[in-house]
């Protein structure tokens, strides 16, 4: 019961690091708001997790996390349900990529730009006006990736989106902190979710090839790790990258 009473809201609640981050949390006792593009996804999850009967609660919502005035909503409706808020989870984006010879900007680059680099932006300055109105700090925890520190294959656009969550993070925390306010970016690897498995098999071979584990990260073991930070235990966590990838980023050259 490390999150009993926090308020939280996870964006991407509907998908697979989403999902089990608010399972995680509801039974942690936090109080959660499962936000996502698809609000019947994000019903499902809550409904899920009522006959589950855990300590915590849960309400859906619909949100564009690349919109401001939706993210702005998204708190307000919070704050309305649950009085307060406590942990921001920036989770929600999308993957993919062409070779840069193949792309163009209105295909290619804003529409990831807003979702998985926008998106994150908006989440910090909301969670942190709510913060600050409310006289009491919280914690605000965005997802990037091992492709924020690293180039990849037809990641140029994403890899540089999850290089801003990074980026976003550190200042958020720099500017916040004296406030009590923490920002923490991760960084997971190749996680076990729609967005590795929509790849094919053969991708996902690989995938688990490169894992010194050999297995791919489950959702699981991403969402223990959101719910430490998220608690009081990690109060000394601030500003920083917390690398969930099973060693991938400190084992560069054994892919080589
Ligand atoms: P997923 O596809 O299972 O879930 C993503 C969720 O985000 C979906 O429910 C989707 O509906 C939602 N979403 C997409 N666009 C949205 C929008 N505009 N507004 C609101 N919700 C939106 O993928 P996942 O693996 O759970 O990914 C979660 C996060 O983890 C993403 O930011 C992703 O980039 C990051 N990540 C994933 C992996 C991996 O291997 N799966 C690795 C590193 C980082």
């Amino acid at each position: 019961m490390r999150l009993d009473g926090k308020v939280a809201i996870i964006t991407g609640g509907a998908g697979g690091i989403g999902h089990a981050t608010v399972r995680k949390f509801l039974r942690e006792g936090a109080k959660v708001v499962v936000a996502d593009l698809d609000l019947e996804r994000a019903q499902s999850v809550v409904d899920e997790a009522d006959a589950d009967g855990f300590a915590g609660s849960a309400i859906a919502a619909r949100v564009d996390v690349s919109s401001y005035p939706d993210v702005v909503a998204l708190v307000a409706r919070t704050v309305e349900e649950f009085g307060r808020l406590d942990v921001m989870f920036n989770n929600a984006g999308i993957a993919g990529g062409r070779p840069l010879l193949e792309q163009n900007p209105e295909k290619d680059y804003y529409p990831m730009i807003r979702i998985d680099q926008d998106s994150v932006y908006f989440g910090i300055l909301a969670a942190a006006h709510q913060f600050v109105a409310q006289d009491s700090p919280g914690v605000i925890i965005s997802t990037s990736s091992i492709y924020g520190e690293s180039a990849a294959e037809n990641a140029m656009v994403y890899g540089a989106a999850k290089a801003a969550v990074i980026s976003f993070t550190r200042s958020a925390a720099y500017e916040l902190g004296p406030r009590g306010i923490r920002a923490v970016a991760i960084t997971p690897g190749r996680v076990n979710t729609h967005m590795i498995q929509r790849l094919g098999s053969e991708l996902g071979e690989l995938f688990k090839s490169q894992q010194v584990s050999g297995k791919l990260t489950e959702p699981e073991e991403i969402a223990n790790t959101v719910a430490f930070l998220a608690s009081d235990d990690a109060s000394a966590i601030n500003g920083t990258v917390v690398h969930v990838d099973e060693g991938y980023s400190a084992f560069k050259q054994r892919f080589a």
